[in-house]
């Protein structure tokens, strides 16, 4: 291994989500077992270049493995956009001694990190840490195994209000792009539809779709709208539509919102957070940068950034037709 690096520092960026405080801890303490020292940076990019720094070691990172949320904070800096805020983010990275940083965010992260990378030839690895699951070189995103487990369980509770009533629910689920919260948390709350950005289904067969499992005998339904649906403008003109032409039904809708973001992780989140801590430490004492850490078939994995930045990912088309058939 190359020790040339000797100090790493990490922070949060962009969007917080479950999991980036064990991915944090999981950096932290691969730092002290390959005795190197660790800075945390507070803030994200923002804090990078007002010198929000704090040393961390093994200890200081103690029962955070649970928490959502993330010990670091996190932000959206406007300055790191400039080249002057992207220079005084490098003297205090110089200032402090760092060699290299794990970012831990989204695909804006990630283009900042590239784009400060070219500039200085800095050493950067990024982690991704957002909900929506829709980054290309990974399976799965940092948070969204927590999310759609939180989702799953508000989307239960609104089913025991919705055949009490004789309801229909749509409830909006995190996707403004992606249909993957959408598609994953209606199959495994048992929604009657699931609609999401990648499929225009078109209101007429949605209204026929309801008639039908109206007249099958079903009292009470869930539909799950991805934010970025096109099917209506909204959720809300959804509703109302469907209202107007099924007057038997009594029509609600839900947003779940940022409380899908929010919570303790799942087990899943916070082995990967583990992993792809562990991984990205050593990518960097390998010499290399300007990788993504990813998971693939199980096994951690290394996708340069500018393809987990440019490529895209796609909707699983065999859950769609899983969810096809479940809806009969
Ligand atoms: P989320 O998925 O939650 O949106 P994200 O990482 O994509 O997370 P962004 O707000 O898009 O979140 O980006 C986070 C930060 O990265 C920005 O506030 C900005 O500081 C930095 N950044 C994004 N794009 C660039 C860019 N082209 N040049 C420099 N910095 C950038």
């Amino acid at each position: 291994m190359n020790k040339t690096i000797s100090k790493i520092a990490v922070l949060t960026s962009g969007g917080d989500s479950p999991g980036m405080n064990a991915a944090i801890r999981s950096v932290v303490r691969s730092c002290a077992y390959h005795r190197i020292d660790c800075v945390g940076i507070f803030r994200g990019y923002q804090g990078m270049i007002e010198g929000d720094f704090k040393e961390m070691n093994a200890r200081s990172v103690n029962h955070i493995i649970n928490k959502g949320g993330t010990i670091l904070k996190s932000a959206r800096s406007k300055d790191f956009m400039t080249k002057e805020g992207r220079l005084k983010a490098f003297y205090q990275l110089k200032n402090h001694n760092v060699d290299a940083f794990v970012v831990i965010g989204g695909d804006g992260s990630f283009t900042g990190a590239m784009v400060f990378n070219k500039e200085f030839d800095f050493p950067i690895i990024g982690i991704p840490g957002t909900i929506d699951n829709d980054i290309y070189g990974t399976n799965f995103t940092l948070g969204y195994d927590t999310a759609l487990n939180t989702a799953v369980e508000a989307i239960d509770k609104i089913r025991d209000t919705a055949s009490s009533h004789n309801r229909l629910f749509f409830v909006e689920v995190m996707g403004r792009d992606v249909g993957h919260i959408a598609l994953n948390v209606g199959v495994g709350a048992g929604a009657e539809e699931i609609l999401i950005p990648e499929e225009d289904l078109g209101l007429d067969r949605l209204l026929d779709s309801l008639k039908k499992s109206r007249k099958s005998g079903k009292t009470s339904s869930i539909v799950v709208v991805a934010e970025g649906d096109k099917t209506g403008d909204n959720v809300f003109e959804l509703a109302k539509y469907i209202e107007e032409h099924m007057p038997t039904y009594e029509v609600r809708v839900s947003v779940l919102g940022h409380m899908q973001r929010g919570g303790s992780p799942s087990c899943f989140d916070r082995v990967l957070a583990s992993r792809m801590g562990v991984k990205a430490i050593e990518t960097l004492l390998d010499g290399k940068s300007n990788y993504m850490i990813g998971i693939k078939d199980n096994k951690m994995i290394l996708t340069p950034l500018d393809m987990a930045i440019k490529g895209e990912t796609e909707i699983d088309a065999e859950l769609i037709q899983v969810s096809d058939i479940m809806t009969t």
